[in-house]
């Protein structure tokens, strides 16, 4: 007997099988089910368990795990343009009052009388050919773990709220502290802009999405908007986390230990901001941003690197400010923060081998009714996935490995349930975990796009050259065929970031995104729907199809190939690219000297060692597989006993490698991070930085540090290789 062969379907049977089974009518109404109404984080328990359920109905068994977690609900909103009104009495004009709001204007000038100049509708419109957008329990406008409070004070619109930005404004002396900020979203994730600004003193933040974001396809270049076109409608919001992404994710209440029920809990300040903020439309900012026409330097005078945004055509100058004093903001947030359960659907397939576990995942929740593109094109293919290695199952398979499916709740807050489930079965995954497979947003626009850790770059070719793409312009060219072949760095956003930063997981992310011509995608926002969807994006639901394709087959690929589907060499080529970069990044910095300390010649030694040995290791690893897979009977060449034990040891090395590049201590600050090659940018979040904790010290010209940290890693690089020996 075998456990590397006979496994009821050859492997040739079982792709052919997750080819066949997925259908675009499943995946269609898949969506229609998860799309239908609210489900955010904590409030979607009749989801959890339909997709516990059809998973059960799929051949798998299936259950809920859940976590006691800290979130907010929305109670409450105002962002109001108040003007001075001169010296008559009684001008204080109050139209459109929300929510539990009662107290405003508390800490402006009690002798000012102010007049409401706008009053910001805080809601997307309800469009009659879009039917989640007008449902009576239609999720309002508002940030995850957002701070409550009533703040009136004058304002300065601060780009894209970077902390180089930030830099630029306080270089120019303009006055933030004590200010309200006004900025646009995009080029890092929305936390950390509140968390820089909260930092420097200002009492409030509004994030608005401006059109520039949308490349082509505006209004201004004469697209009309959703629902009668491709461009974005003005109305639409991006709600979204404002947690610190970068210091820790999960509940900010238990970093680095599960929420179960009962846990000790710590304050979360840490990790959430204390400032009150809110999103807006590009509509609703219009009127703030015109106000500040005149007022302080213009954007793309005071720093050519800021390029105003995209409504000069609707009159905005893009002024800095700040708002002159007679001119001011009042922004209320007011939100309910509660410890409640969330929960996890967890499927189990088992294989034979009982140490080696492949986990896929996609979170559940939603910020709004619909959620098509994010999460919910993703839960559908997962579906699809699920199925379709049921019916292999039902067909006599046995996989080699196990297989974990997961259904992640909260990630919207900030991977909350995908965080919590590592690290309570951190024990277990540190020992068996070979791969992560995330799909978020599996569908928003027709460009494959990937980010993973080097590992998995070879198998995530493989797969990707075995699907036929949707666009057959070309006969039978493949979803390979159609990609740049760019694998980006993992940095973070989604539910990989446990897996790979806490417990060194080799993980990878994909989904299709936004191409030139696709229409604009209404991220986090009522018109990411049904409706949009089928309408504007993926009519025929090939691209849910063929996304449930590629993830099968490079699951299949990692679970039944004998010798893991790994290839090391791919890690040491990204090392010697990465430490190339922070060189480059020495070069260009204030604290150029820190390039010629001696560690870097240490680490290029410590990493070319391990390129030799990592060469000759995924050839060992070749021509075990081609004894497996060659045809030549391995009996005649090798005993039973000894080519298992060959492969066994081979697996167990790839398996670890990449654990051998976690830092007990954590990254300087954020101990939460283990991983020393990557994490996400202490100030993007989105973006992954390599070698973190080298980086940071660069940037800050701390030589004692840049040699700490050089140490830490060639340590690490070492271990890698003394295990590939
Ligand atoms: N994917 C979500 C977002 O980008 C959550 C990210 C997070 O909070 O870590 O808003
Ligand atoms: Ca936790
Ligand atoms: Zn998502
Ligand atoms: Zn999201």
């Amino acid at each position: 007997y075998s456990p590397y062969q006979n496994n009821g379907l050859s492997y040739k049977e079982l792709t052919e099988i997750l080819l066949e089974t997925p259908r675009p009518e499943q995946a269609r109404e898949w969506q229609q089910y998860y799309t239908a109404g609210p489900h955010l984080a904590g409030k979607n328990l009749s989801q959890a368990e339909w997709t516990r359920d059809k998973w059960v109905d799929f051949g798998v068994e299936s259950g809920i795990v859940d976590y006691d977690i800290y979130i907010n609900y929305p109670l409450g909103h105002r962002l109001a343009l108040l003007e001075e009104a001169g010296d008559e009495n009684d001008s204080v004009t109050e139209e459109g009052r929300r929510g539990s709001v009662e107290k405003i204007y508390s800490n402006i000038n009690q002798n000012g009388k102010f007049e409401v100049k706008y009053e910001c509708s805080m809601e997307e419109d309800v469009l009659p050919e879009d039917p989640t957008s007008g449902l009576d329990n239609r999720v309002p406008t508002f940030h995850g773990y957002s701070a409550s409070g009533n703040v009136t004070a004058q304002y300065v619109y601060v780009n894209f709220a970077t902390y180089w930005d930030f830099e630029e404004l306080q270089q120019a002396n303009i006055s933030l502290k004590g200010n309200i900020a006004i900025a646009k979203y995009g080029r890092i994730f929305r936390g950390l802009k509140v968390k820089r600004a909260q930092e420097l003193g200002m009492v409030g933040v509004v994030l608005y999405t401006d059109p520039q974001e949308d490349g082509e396809i505006t209004e201004e270049n004469g697209y009309q908007a959703y629902p009668n076109g491709p461009a974005r409608n003005p109305s639409s919001v991006q709600r979204g986390s404002t947690q610190f992404l970068s210091v820790a994710p999960g509940d900010p209440t238990t970093p680095g230990y599960p929420s179960k029920p009962g846990a000790s809990r710590q304050d979360p300040h840490h990790a959430i901001p204390s400032i009150p903020s809110v999103p807006i439309s590009y509509k609703d900012a219009l009127p703030i941003l015109r106000a500040l026409n005149g007022h302080g330097p213009k954007a793309e005078e005071f720093n050519r690197f800021w390029q105003g945004g995209g409504l000069g055509y609707k009159g905005v100058e893009y002024n800095i400010g700040p708002s002159p004093s007679n001119m001011v903001l009042n922004l209320v947030n007011e939100q309910e923060y509660v410890t409640t359960p969330l929960w996890n659907v967890i499927g189990i397939i088992n294989g034979t081998l009982p140490d080696e576990v492949i986990v896929l995942g996609n979170h559940r929740d939603a910020w709004i009714a619909g959620g098509a593109g994010d999460p919910n094109s993703g839960s559908a293919a997962m579906n699809e996935v699920v199925r379709s290695f049921g019916v292999a199952l039902s067909k006599g398979w046995k996989p080699l490995r196990t297989i974990v499916f997961a259904s992640w709740d909260g990630e919207e807050y900030g991977l909350i349930g995908s965080t919590e489930w590592v690290e309570e079965y951190i024990p277990w995954l540190s020992k068996a975990a070979i791969a992560y497979l995330n799909v978020d947003v599996a569908v928003r626009g027709s460009k494959f796009s990937a980010a993973a850790a080097p590992l998995l770059n070879k198998a995530i070719h493989e797969a990707t050259s075995l699907v036929q793409s949707p666009n057959q312009t070309i006969p039978g060219q493949t979803v390979g065929d159609l990609w740049d072949g760019y694998i980006r760095t993992m940095g973070s956003g989604s539910d990989f970031t446990a897996f790979q930063d806490f417990a060194g997981i080799p993980s990878v992310d994909l989904g299709f995104g936004g191409g030139p011509g696709d229409a604009v995608y209404h991220y986090h926002s009522n018109y990411d729907s049904f409706a949009w969807m089928e309408n504007f994006t993926d009519p025929d639901w090939t691209y849910h199809v063929t996304m449930t394709k590629v993830w099968a087959l490079l699951a299949a690929a990692l679970v039944e190939t004998p010798v893991i589907a790994f290839n090391a060499t791919d890690y040491a080529v990204g090392l010697d690219m990465y430490l190339h970069s922070v060189k480059n990044l020495t070069a260009s910095s204030p604290h150029e000297s820190v390039g010629s300390l001696p560690i870097f010649t240490l680490l290029e030694n410590a990493i070319s060692r391990l390129r030799n040995v990592t060469t000759t290791f995924d050839a060992r690893a070749a021509a075990l597989a081609c004894k497996i897979n060659d045809g030549v009977p391995w009996w005649r060449l090798w005993s039973k006993a000894q080519l298992y034990a060959e492969i066994k040891w081979v697996n167990e090395r790839y398996k670890c490698l990449e654990r051998k590049f976690l830092y007990e201590n954590g990254l300087d600050g954020r101990s939460w991070f283990k991983h020393v090659v990557f994490a996400p940018g202490i100030w993007t979040g989105y973006a992954g930085a390599t070698f973190p904790g080298l980086v940071e010290c660069v940037d800050s010209g701390d030589r004692e540090g840049v040699e700490r940290w050089g140490r830490i890693i060639e340590e690490n690089i070492n271990a890698a290789t003394r295990s590939l020996e």
